[in-house]
């Protein structure tokens, strides 16, 4: 097959219809329509040339979400350069190994970040490349790079241990755009919201790719605030279609004393996607009038792996992820490879166009990542009823087994946070000497509780099996977790 280039849609639009609204910055109030956003990113790519930066070389960032990141990501990918956001609010050594891994030419940081750049990297303010991309002639246009070259680094969360940088190609992206535009009905008048971090794929990839693919509007924020999305969600002037985040994020978004979801009118669904989000959370949303669709997704394959119809079935199935987007071809296997019956559990494994080509520097990872006819083995457990709908069990990593009976945290988790004086809850396998492992409950508990170990465990024992019921109990004042709020069960593990 020849070399071939997915469409640059920001170009296209701007040819098809000039002055529709491609892009406005809530935290500036600056507003692109597609003509003025495409000119920008042609601009944006003379000042990368400027800079020396060409095919293959990195450009890291490490700044909130701006319509100037999204310039800067858009004339990278003109350019055949890759983009590298990198979580800001890691600490420093953390943020140094990942520079030292992808060893960028040009780092773009927001001025308060502390960069402390790696040598032979250019550290350049968002303010000063957004004013010399004011400032620069268009560059001339060039044909695109092709699709299956890298296009993005992105690291993933890092819930597991060491984030991992994921290559995404620009084919990788455009199947995201196009299962996200199906499943998620975008059209020219959807109007995103996007303030889920541009270095996580929700914020980068699922909140810009399908919306600019059909010629919609996107809003960008500086990042999540309980109370000013809320704020946004409600607002008639914005008039948000789609909205997707995180389960941890929706839960702060209802705890708020700004919650009213009656007032969201514009929005069509709440899309959560990342890590669990208990049925019970769902159906509560449903009862508000908020069609929340939680689908399956991760930085390896994108986010839109599965995700829930939405119509009617979505409350009779709540708790499931939904089904296979359009270019996801998903299997869920034992430990031979073979494809188990509905209702059994196994491995998902994928295949398909959004599917990662591999890992950053780690021949080994990406090696042990494919299965020998290639694969992806995800590390996810599921099962799929007869219907078709995928339902997450857990991470394979996070299983433990009790008296060789499996047990997966997640459950058991579900069954801890049904109790009324639990507010989070993270369970891990631990060594014992007669049952080879036991859990280890981590629970939060409501202000003014005091730890019972008697009842918990027979508040367990009425919701799980004997052999699933944890062995020990801990109170935290919190769990540990990402930037996304998913649990660090590496973390928990380390804890004496
Ligand atoms: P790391 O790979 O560094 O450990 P991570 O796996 O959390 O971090 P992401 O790529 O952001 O990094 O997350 C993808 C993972 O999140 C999936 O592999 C899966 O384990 C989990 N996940 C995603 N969606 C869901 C869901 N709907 N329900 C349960 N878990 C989910
Ligand atoms: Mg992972």
């Amino acid at each position: 097959m020849p070399a071939w280039t997915t469409p640059d849609p920001v170009a296209l639009h701007a040819q098809a219809v000039p002055e529709r609204l491609a892009c406005v910055d809530l935290a500036s109030g600056r507003r692109w329509t597609y003509a003025a956003f495409d000119d920008a990113i042609q601009r944006a790519v003379a000042v990368l040339e400027s800079h020396g930066i060409g095919q293959g070389q990195r450009i890291a960032a490490l700044a909130r979400n701006s319509a100037d990141l999204v310039i800067l990501q858009q004339a990278a990918m003109r350019l055949g350069a890759i983009f590298v956001p990198v979580n800001w609010r890691l600490a420093v050594p953390e943020r140094q190994a990942i520079l030292a891994d992808c060893d960028p030419s040009l780092l773009v940081h927001d001025a308060d970040v502390d960069i402390a750049a790696p040598s032979g990297c250019a550290p350049v303010a968002v303010a000063r490349f957004a004013a010399a991309v004011e400032a620069a002639a268009p560059a001339p246009r060039r044909p695109l790079p092709e699709a299956d070259r890298p296009s993005i680094i992105l690291y993933t969360s890092g819930t597991s241990g060491r984030p991992k940088g994921v290559i995404v190609t620009e084919a990788n992206a455009f199947a995201t755009a196009v299962n996200f535009s199906v499943v998620g009905r975008v059209g020219h008048d959807s109007i995103f919201l996007c303030d889920a971090p541009m270095f996580h794929v929700i914020g980068l990839i699922t909140n810009l790719r399908p919306v600019l693919l059909k010629g919609g509007t996107v809003l960008i924020s500086s990042g999540f605030d309980a109370g000013l999305t809320n704020r946004r969600l409600a607002d008639p002037d914005l008039g948000v279609t789609h909205y997707f985040c995180v389960p941890q994020m929706a839960k702060m978004l209802r705890e708020h004393a700004s919650f009213a979801p009656a007032r969201w009118t514009s929005l069509k669904a709440l899309f959560t996607g990342g890590a669990p989000n208990p049925a019970a959370d769902v159906l509560w949303w449903l009862q508000q009038g908020v069609l929340m669709a939680d689908g399956y997704g991760m930085t390896e394959a994108g986010t839109v792996l599965c995700v829930p119809p939405q119509a009617d079935r979505i409350a009779v199935k709540a708790g499931s992820a939904g089904l296979p987007a359009p270019s996801v071809s998903l299997r869920i296997v034992d430990d031979a490879g073979n494809d188990v019956a509905p209702g059994d559990t196994g491995e998902i494994w994928l295949a398909g166009p959004n599917v990662t080509p591999g890992y950053w520097n780690r021949p080994d990872e990406t090696a042990s990542a494919f299965s020998a006819d290639g694969w992806f083995r995800t590390g996810d457990m599921a099962r799929r009823d007869e219907d078709g709908f995928v339902t997450l069990v857990d991470r394979r990593k996070d299983m433990f087994i009790s008296g060789g009976e499996n047990v997966f945290p997640a459950e058991v988790e579900t069954a801890l946070l049904a109790h009324p004086d639990i507010t989070e809850a993270a369970v891990i396998g631990i060594a014992d000497a007669r049952w080879g492992e036991v859990g280890r409950a981590f629970v939060v508990l409501r202000p003014g509780r005091a730890l019972d170990f008697e009842a918990l465990a027979s508040h367990c024992a009425a919701h799980i099996a004997r052999y699933k019921v944890p062995k020990e109990f801990r109170a935290l004042a919190a769990l540990p977790r990402t930037a996304s709020g998913k649990v660090q069960k590496h973390v928990l593990r380390g804890l004496a």
